[in-house]
């Protein structure tokens, strides 16, 4: 019987690379660290540059259903016919996408549908509490705002809005239905056409996404992880164990480690590909227009707000407020259509009573940018022990939910890797499901 060399060597001589500093990427990151491994995160681009960026930044734990719908079915053509509605396809990439749509397809079948739901709920429920221990620790408990999150209603069909309601009570979600006088109470500055919402009690948001990144890097950096700025090639495991486990191939080096984790988000693929894992991932590209505010006027919101008509969310941010959603699917590679942020502020026109450019003439400033989620078609993340590479580890797919989901990934990554029981089942997130 052989002897695992990495189970003999103490943990603090143990080595990870981290493929990708997402939030998902450096949560794995700063939890390995902190249970003593020498942790490399590697990035080809830098830290919390890509989808990470320029989020919603919204804790959101209510979103425990896939987006596999069955309605979507019908609704579809109407939206992808309006190029600047809030889904887009390319009729470029359309051909390229046509087995994820099948599969996202099969997705809307009651039974899977419920599966996947009980799996969100799971990953979702103490989503934020492992923030907010997180946060703690890195002295940075500012970044992190429990002032809940609204879904506003411009309807004035109170049925449909009650549908919803006991759609998300069902799902054990905290949920509160508010007329339009109880709506105002909470945030005065949403406009005449908003008659209902359902506020959500229990969730929370970031006031800088890419300060929450940079924060939690830094935080693990201050244990001793190191951060490589090199775009990874390739990733192989030795078949033997008479040395470090993986070799990780960046355009520069062949660097050896221990084990590996891959978070690579929407650029996944490739590398899962080279070790021979199916990965039926899309770039569900996304984008958002961040607007400057005049900081000494009474503040426009205090809690992100989405519109469940228009599909688009706005968040109160660190001397902004952030318009964010819209779904492309254009392929990873395609430039990005700056059209779909503006477009975002004029629906923001419908939501809020004053916008950033009525408050003062200075807050003008005005920055838009586009985002890759990095999308399965169930909805789920994958989070696991590649079921070939016993050394090699994935956490990615994490789709609308990456920066809610992204302390508890880290948290499931860190307990597979030292073969502890994991705090909640990891079966449905395994790769194996498309495999
Ligand atoms: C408009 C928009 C709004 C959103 N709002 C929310 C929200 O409110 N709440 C929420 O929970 N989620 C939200 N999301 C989703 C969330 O942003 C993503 O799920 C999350 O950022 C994914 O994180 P990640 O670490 O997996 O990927 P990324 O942040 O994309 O990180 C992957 C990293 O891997 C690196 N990389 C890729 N390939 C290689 C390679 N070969 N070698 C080295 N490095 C590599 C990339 O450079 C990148 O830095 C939103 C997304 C969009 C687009």
């Amino acid at each position: 019987m052989y002897t695992d060399i990495n189970q003999k060597k103490d943990k603090k001589q143990q080595t990870v690379a981290v493929i990708g500093a997402g939030i998902i990427g450096i949560n794995c990151a700063l939890e390995l660290q902190s249970l003593g491994y020498q942790v490399t995160l590697l990035d080809k681009e830098g830290i919390g540059l890509g989808c990470s960026k320029g989020n919603a930044g919204h804790f959101a734990t209510e979103q425990v259903f896939p987006l596999a719908e069955s309605s979507l079915l019908w609704q579809m053509p109407k939206l992808l016919l309006d190029p600047l509605g809030p889904v887009s396809l390319s009729a470029k990439h359309f051909v390229k996408a046509i087995p994820w749509f099948m599969q996202f397809f099969n997705n809307m079948r009651p039974s899977l549908r419920a599966k996947n739901t009980l799996a969100i709920q799971a990953l979702n429920k103490n989503a934020i509490s492992h923030y907010q221990i997180l946060l703690k620790k890195a002295n940075a408990e500012h970044l992190i705002s429990m002032q809940g999150s609204l879904l506003v209603f411009e309807t004035n069909e109170i049925s449909k809005v009650e549908a919803m309601h006991q759609h998300y009570q069902g799902a054990g979600i905290s949920v509160t239905l508010l007329d339009r006088t109880e709506t105002l109470k909470l945030e005065p500055n949403l406009h005449d056409n908003i008659n209902y919402s359902l506020f959500f009690t229990d969730v929370a948001h970031t006031i800088d996404p890419l300060a929450l990144s940079r924060t939690l890097a830094d935080f693990a950096k201050s244990k001793g992880m190191t951060f490589q700025q090199a775009a990874v090639t390739n990733i192989t495991q030795s078949a033997s164990n008479n040395g470090n486990g993986v070799t990780v191939k960046t355009e520069q080096d062949s660097l050896s480690f221990d084990y590996c984790v891959v978070a690579c988000g929407a650029w996944s693929k490739e590398l899962l590909k080279g070790l021979n894992y199916h990965l039926p991932i899309e770039a569900e590209r996304g984008y958002s227009l961040s607007l400057a505010v005049n900081e000494q006027a009474v503040p426009l919101l205090s809690r992100p707000v989405a519109s469940a008509e228009r599909r688009f969310i706005i968040t109160p941010m660190d001397k902004i407020l952030r318009l964010a959603g819209t779904v492309e699917y254009a392929g990873l590679n395609a430039p990005a259509n700056y059209r779909r942020a503006e477009m975002l502020k004029e629906n923001a026109r419908f939501i809020l009573k004053t916008l950033p450019e009525q408050q003062s003439e200075h807050a003008t400033k005005e920055e838009s940018w586009m985002g890759c989620r990095p999308s399965l078609p169930d909805s789920l993340p994958v989070i696991c022990q590649a079921p070939n590479h016993d050394k090699i580890f994935f956490a990615l797919g994490h789709q609308h939910l990456g920066l809610t989901q992204g302390a508890i990934t880290g948290k499931l990554i860190g307990q597979l890797v030292t073969k502890k029981k994991t705090e909640i089942d990891v079966s449905p997130f395994c790769i194996s499901r498309f495999n």
